[in-house]
């Protein structure tokens, strides 16, 4: 079933027009991935998504109600989380302190309760609950980032570009744990630069360049297809 639709977006910054007819799909549960080269239009989409920078025309629905003009908030609170690119953290505040941060505006009772299953995924978050979180190291505050996105419970995580500057070791177990927030039932928009991991992971592609959906299809497909890596992915 269609958790999510974006159908034929279009989005602006001012007078300058970046996506063109966007339409995508993604099933509850599913992990699909939006992949191209650098300004393609990958942040925007999720941007759009999200109510960040809404489309001008098209539609978002998600679970069939129409979200595209919803807020940020409103987004959120019907379950769409975005984690957005280069760790946003706040340094200065400890890693629990972030946490916490991540469940504003949302009606989460156990708090504690919600953290504990959280750390699961991130056992290091957990060792390190009261480190500021400044002085963590590049990945652990990538982890952190995702970590604070689960913190309100959705449905549905918009992903941007999680492994960017993050050593080969470290991309693995990112992936993997994203494969098992997946696998415990959250539906996942992923970008990606690394569209070989992206792929790998993934069930399904859409492959955007200049703003435009020039393919999509099973990943498995797209990522044996050498001409579309030549021609949109190469760099
Ligand atoms: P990257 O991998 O570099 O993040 P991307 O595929 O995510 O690229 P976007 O960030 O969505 O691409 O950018 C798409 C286009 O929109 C680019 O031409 C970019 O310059 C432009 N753009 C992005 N953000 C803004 C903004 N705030 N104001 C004006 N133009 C923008």
């Amino acid at each position: 079933m269609t958790m999510l639709e974006a159908d034929e977006i279009n989005t602006y910054y001012d007078k300058s027009h970046v996506l063109y007819n966007v339409s995508l799909e993604i099933p509850a549960e599913g992990l699909v991935t939006l992949i191209g080269r650098n300004g393609a239009g990958k942040t925007t989409t999720l941007r759009s998504i999200m109510g960040i920078q809404p489309p001008r025309s098209g539609t978002v629905t998600m679970n069939g109600e129409d979200i595209t003009d919803a807020s940020p908030h409103e987004t959120s609170l019907r379950g769409i989380s975005i984690i957005p690119e280069g760790r946003r953290i706040f340094a200065d505040l400890t890693v629990r302190e972030n946490l916490r941060l991540g469940h504003l505006g949302h009606d989460i009772e156990d708090i504690d309760g919600a953290m504990v299953d959280i750390f699961e995924y991130f056992p290091r978050l957990e060792e390190r609950q009261q480190q500021r979180a400044g002085t963590m190291s590049g990945g652990e505050q990538q982890m952190l980032t995702i970590a604070r996105g689960l913190l309100s419970d959705p449905d549905l995580l918009l992903v941007d570009e999680p492994t960017e500057g993050l050593m080969p070791s470290l991309v693995e177990r990112l992936r993997d744990i994203l494969g098992r927030i997946n696998d415990d039932g959250v539906a996942m928009l992923l970008v990606e630069q690394n569209a070989e991991l992206a792929l790998d992971i993934s069930d399904y592609g859409y492959i955007i360049d200049e703003g435009r959906i020039r393919e999509s299809g099973p990943s498995e497909e797209l990522r044996a297809d050498e001409e579309i890596k030549d021609r949109y992915l190469a760099v």
